[in-house]
C-alpha cells in the first residue's frame, strides 16, 4: 500500500476507536457526574444522541470557570474510592483548578509520558533531569512518571538555584533536561558564562508550558548542544505528555486514543475549517476521574491535516501559537505575542527574547516592542530598528516603536516569560 493509503486506512480505524470510547464517555458520564448530567439535559441531549463522531458538536462545551466552580471535587465522576490521587494548577489567575485520577488515568499517562520521551529519542539508556516543581503541580511528577515507565534513570532535583541545578548535571551526567523553554534559555546561558559546556552530556532538551519560538529554540539547542522538543499538557488534561512533535518538527502529535481535539472559532464556538487557526477543544476519550467534553482549552493553534514524514499515524496540530487570554486589541487590530515573535524568528541581529509595553498617552494607544541586539551582529542599531517597525506594519498592520538592548538586558524566567506589560487600564 502506499503511504498515503495507509494513513487513510488508520485515520478511519482511528474514528471508529473515537466513536466508540466518545459514546462511553458521555454514557458513562450521564449515569455517574450530576453535573454534567444536568448538562446534557439542559442541551437536550442523550447518550443515544452521539451515532458519529461529528455529532460531538451535539455536546456542551467546558470551560475552566466551570472547574473553577465545582472546586474542588465537583467534577469526579469516579466513586471517591477509585479516586488515587489529585493534582491542581498554580491559580495565577483565579481559584485552583483541580483534576483526579484513578488508577487506570495514572497508567495511561505514564504511557503517554513515556510515549512522549521514546518520541523524542530518550532511552532506557538516559539520564533525565527533571527541572519543573513537584507537588500539587503536574509537571515534575508526571515526567518522572514517564521517565520511570520508560525504563530510563529520573533526575528529580525540581527547581532549585541554578547553582545546584548546573552541579547535578554535571555531576550525574544528565544526557535528558525537561523544564520550561524560558528556563532552557536560562541554564543556556548560564552554562556559557561559566564555560560548562565541555562537562555536560546532554543531547536531548523537552520544553513545554508556553509558547516559544523558533529563534529561541535554535538559540537553546545552539547553548545546551541539544536537539529540541515540544511537549504540550495542561492540568486539566492529565498534565504535560498529550503530545509531542517528532524529530521532524512538523507539527504536534497528539494521542488521538485518548483525545479527540477539534478547533473552534473562540468567539462563535463554530468549528473551523481543518487548517483554520482557532482555539483548541479537547474531550478525553479514557479518563475515569475526571472525563471532559469539549474542554476550551484556550490554546490557539490548528489542525495540520495528512501524514507526517516520520511515518507516525498520530495526527498533529501545529505548534501553540498563543492563548486566547494573551490577545493584545492595539488601535482596533487583535494581535497575539506569537506574531510579534514570528518577526523576530526571521530578523537577523536580534535575540528570541522580547518585550511588549502598551501604554496610553494624551488618549492614544501606543506599542513599544523591546529586543536585544545579538552581540557583535555589526549592525546599526537605528537601521534595525527601522526595519522591525517596517516589518511589523507589514506583516501585522499596526505601526509601533522598537527600542534595542544589549544582550541580556531583558528578565530571564525560571518559568515562564512575562511578554507583555500593559499599562493602559490600569493607569500604572
Ligand atoms: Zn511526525
Amino acid at each position: 500500500m502506499f503511504a498515503r493509503d495507509r494513513f487513510r486506512t488508520q485515520e478511519q480505524e482511528l474514528a471508529g476507536l473515537q466513536l466508540a470510547r466518545l459514546q462511553t464517555t458521555v454514557a458513562c458520564l450521564y449515569v455517574r457526574s450530576p453535573y454534567y448530567r444536568q448538562k446534557l439535559d439542559r442541551q437536550g441531549v442523550r447518550p443515544e444522541h452521539i451515532r458519529t463522531l461529528e455529532d460531538i458538536r451535539l455536546l456542551p462545551f467546558t470551560d475552566k470557570e466551570e472547574l473553577r466552580e465545582n472546586y474542588p471535587f465537583g467534577l469526579m465522576a469516579a466513586p471517591e474510592e477509585e479516586i488515587v490521587r489529585i493534582h491542581a494548577s498554580s491559580g495565577t489567575t483565579g481559584k485552583k483548578t483541580v483534576t483526579g485520577y484513578t488508577r487506570r488515568d495514572i497508567d495511561d499517562w505514564a504511557n503517554m509520558m513515556a510515549r512522549c520521551l521514546a518520541m523524542a529519542g530518550v532511552t532506557p539508556a538516559d539520564r533525565v533531569q527533571i527541572t519543573p516543581g513537584f507537588g500539587l503541580w503536574t509537571a515534575g511528577v508526571g515526567f518522572q512518571l514517564g521517565v520511570e515507565r520508560l525504563g530510563a534513570m529520573a533526575i528529580p532535583v525540581g527547581p532549585v538555584p541554578v547553582e545546584q541545578q548546573l552541579e547535578a548535571m554535571v555531576d550525574f551526567g544528565a544526557t535528558v533536561v525537561i523544564g520550561t523553554s524560558s528556563y532552557g534559555l536560562l541554564l543556556g546561558e548560564e552554562i556559557q558564562r561559566r564555560g560548562l559546556r565541555d562537562q555536560l552530556r546532554l543531547r536531548v532538551g523537552i520544553f513545554g508550558s508556553e509558547r516559544w519560538s523558533d529563534k529561541m529554540r535554535g538559540r537553546i539547542e545552539e547553548l545546551l548542544g541539544v536537539e529540541t522538543f515540544d511537549i504540550i499538557g495542561m492540568t486539566e488534561l492529565y498534565g504535560p505528555g498529550i503530545g509531542l512533535d517528532c524529530r521532524y518538527h512538523q507539527g504536534i502529535h497528539y494521542w488521538a486514543e485518548h483525545f479527540i481535539f477539534e478547533i473552534i472559532d473562540s468567539v462563535t464556538g463554530e468549528p473551523c475549517a481543518p487548517g483554520e487557526t482557532g482555539e483548541l477543544a479537547a474531550t478525553t476519550l479514557t479518563r475515569e476521574g475526571m472525563p471532559l467534553l469539549r474542554y476550551r482549552t484556550r490554546d490557539i493553534t490548528r489542525l495540520r491535516p495528512g501524514p507526517c514524514s516520520c511515518g507516525q499515524n498520530y495526527p498533529r496540530i501545529d505548534r501553540i501559537l498563543g492563548r486566547t487570554d494573551d490577545m493584545i486589541k492595539f488601535r482596533g487590530v487583535n494581535i497575539y505575542p506569537g506574531q510579534i515573535d514570528h518577526v523576530l524568528s526571521g530578523f537577523d541581529g536580534v535575540g528570541s527574547e522580547y518585550l511588549i509595553y502598551l501604554d496610553r498617552v494624551g488618549g492614544k494607544d501606543s506599542m513599544e516592542v523591546r529586543v536585544e541586539a545579538v552581540p557583535d551582529s555589526g549592525r546599526d542599531r537605528g537601521q534595525m530598528a527601522g526595519e522591525l517597525i517596517e516589518q511589523v506594519k507589514n506583516r501585522i498592520g499596526v505601526t509601533v516603536q522598537v527600542q534595542i538592548l544589549d544582550y541580556g538586558q531583558l528578565p530571564r524566567s525560571a518559568k515562564k516569560s512575562k511578554r507583555v506589560v500593559d499599562t493602559r487600564e490600569a493607569g500604572l
